[in-house]
This record gives C-alpha cells, structure tokens and sequence, in this order.
C-alpha cells in the first residue's frame, strides 16, 4: 500500500475517495485509521450527534475515524459497493470486492444500523438514487 491509489474528490454528497489507477479484486485499498476508544462512548457520542466517523470493531473496541489523517473517512457508502472494510490484526481496511476502474468512486455499505441514524432523508448512494 505505498503508491496511494486513490484520490480525494468532489462527490455528488460531498468529498469522496476516487480511484487513480485500476485496483484489482480483494486489493487492499485504504486503512480506517483512528484512535480506539470503547464502544460504549463511541455509541454515545453518535447518540449525541457529535459523530459521525465511528467505525465499530467489537463490542468492546471502535476506531474514532474523524481525524482529517485518516483516508478511510472520505470513502461514501453505497449500497452496491466496490470495497467492503476487513479487520486484519486489529486494525480496519477497505478491501475491493471486485475490479475498481481509474476513476470509480470507492464505496462500502456502512450497515443498515448507520444508515438509519445518520441518512435521515434516505440513502443517496447511486443505486438509491437511480431508483
Ligand atoms: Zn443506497
């Protein structure tokens, strides 16, 4: 994962994460990275709107993802993603779950518990919207 293969980018939601070159299936893409904090106050927080970028490993432990260092953040959910999140030693990672092309938007489903607390007036991912 040294050569970066994404891009920040203008979203049709705000900024998201772009392919710069073609990434292959169950490539690596980018870590979601943060400090760890315990569940329950991550849950608490998000309860209290102060967070969005909560991104839950265990009941005991969640990656507070909102530093503007972590890549992960800007990568939009879709609920036909390109790129799912895997745990590998602890830490989380988005992973292609097919073939991304130069340009594509990196998208994973973020569960449906997160679109119920945060997408208030419904998804607007691509699929969604095409509905
Ligand atoms: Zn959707």
């Amino acid at each position: 994962m040294d050569a970066k293969p994404y891009r920040v980018g203008r979203s049709h939601t705000g900024l998201g994460l772009f392919a710069t070159m073609p990434i292959r299936k169950h490539a690596l893409i980018v870590e979601y990275s943060g400090p760890r904090i315990p569940t329950a106050e991550a849950h608490a927080r998000e309860r209290a709107g102060r967070s969005k970028y909560m991104f839950e490993i265990n009941r005991r432990w969640t990656i507070d993802g909102a530093g503007r260092d972590n890549m992960g953040r800007y990568v939009n959910h879709a609920c036909q993603p390109n790129a799912e999140s895997v745990l590998i030693r602890g830490k989380i990672f988005l992973k292609a779950i097919r073939r991304i092309h130069l340009g594509e938007e990196i998208t994973y489903d973020y569960g449906r518990e997160y679109v119920e607390l945060f997408f208030k007036d419904g998804c607007k991912c691509a699929a969604c919207r095409a509905r």
